[in-house]
């Protein structure tokens, strides 16, 4: 795939999901006579120095071409080695022609040696291709991680946020955390995001009167399972994600996990791409997309002041559910904002 070359769309690149690798190259005609001349071209045109090596690679696709590769190869290195360039076969810059139904061709730098035009891509699968999925988003380090790894696989997001926070809006105040790890994340999807963020305030506090510190957390899971459930039938949208790591902290333990699952069954997916990474890694891919130094701003988590010191281990399906009994239902407060 080729767009025109303009230094915003190079730098825009490296967030497509989708490219494996992407570099700067020319097109030019199947005269054999520009081919060598734009060979040369591009080569004075970059950093080599005559005292650098250079590697030349011819590719004919278009077989019905009047020069083989080995010919091509010939003529544009004996113009090379006539402006003073060394060739070399192995060397840290290749000159790739490829000739196929147009000709391209590329100067491609391995290891920085001179400024890099030939760069990884972001990988994965083109946005939105694999479907849609509700993400549920805390202003931690984990769950960011986990809705960028959905989008690598192809998935449009579609966030969920519960906080605690009066007039809750993620441009400004306290919830601008949240917009910020957005905006960074906005950076790999070509539409607008949508945030859904729920006042979890109402909730929280029946959730204090009616569940012993203990299996508080286990609850507040479930009911933000199940506020999400309308909205993400309003989305048309089968498939939850969240941040957890097994064991990462001590109420992530398989057996909680199953007893917040229980929350949604079928048609609804919950998926947790972090699951079995270490922290160390999360955080390190968290740098790498540029999400770190947002996450570890502080922001007061909707449930992170009642939580208890000790929480439980082995949640008790029907015990939680004799909580929620007491609790009952209660109506979503929410407001839609799109980054
Ligand atoms: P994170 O760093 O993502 O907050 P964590 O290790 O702190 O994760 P928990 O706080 O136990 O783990 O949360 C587990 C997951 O539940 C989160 O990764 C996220 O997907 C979801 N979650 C937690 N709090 C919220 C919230 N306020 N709004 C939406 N989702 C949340
Ligand atoms: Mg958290």
């Amino acid at each position: 795939m080729i767009v025109p070359y303009s230094q915003e769309n190079y730098e825009r690149l490296k967030y497509v999901f989708g490219i494996d690798g992407y570099g700067v190259g020319t097109e030019v005609n199947k005269d054999i006579n520009e081919i060598v001349k734009t060979s040369v071209d591009i080569i004075k045109n970059s950093n080599i120095t005559t005292e650098s090596s250079i590697e030349v690679s011819v590719t004919r696709k278009d077989k019905s071409y009047e020069l083989t590769s080995p010919e091509v190869t010939h003529l544009v290195l004996n113009r090379i080695i006539k402006e003073g360039i060394n060739v070399n076969k192995k060397s840290n810059t290749k000159l790739m022609i490829k000739i196929g139904k147009k000709v391209k061709i590329y100067i491609i730098q391995l290891h920085k040696i001179y400024n890099t035009r030939f760069m990884n891509g972001a990988g994965g699968l083109p946005f939105g291709i694999t479907g849609k999925v509700g993400v549920m988003l805390s202003g931690g380090i984990d769950s960011p991680v986990a809705a960028w790894m959905m989008m690598k696989r192809g998935c449009k997001p579609v966030f969920i946020h519960f906080h605690s926070v009066d007039n809750f809006n993620p441009f400004t105040g306290q919830g601008g955390k949240i917009g910020d790890i957005l905006k960074q994340l906005k950076k790999y999807s070509p539409d607008t995001l949508t945030l859904y963020a729920i006042n979890f305030k109402p909730i929280t506090k029946q959730i204090v009167q009616h569940v012993p510190p203990s299996d508080r957390l286990i609850v507040y899971r479930r009911y933000m399972y199940r506020l999400s459930e309308q909205l993400l039938k309003d989305e048309n949208i089968n498939t939850l994600v969240s941040g957890e790591s097994l064991a990462q902290v001590a109420s992530q333990t398989l057996e909680n996990l199953s007893v917040i699952d229980e929350t949604l069954g079928y048609p609804y997916l919950i998926l947790r791409p972090l699951i079995g990474m270490d922290k160390k890694e999360i955080i390190a891919l968290s740098k790498h997309i540029g999400i770190f130094e947002h996450s570890i701003k502080p922001y007061d988590d909707t449930c992170s002041k009642f939580l208890p010191k000790h929480p439980t281990l082995h949640a008790n399906l029907e015990q939680i559910k004799s909580y929620e009994k007491r609790i009952g239902d209660i109506n979503i407060d929410y407001k839609k904002f799109k980054i």
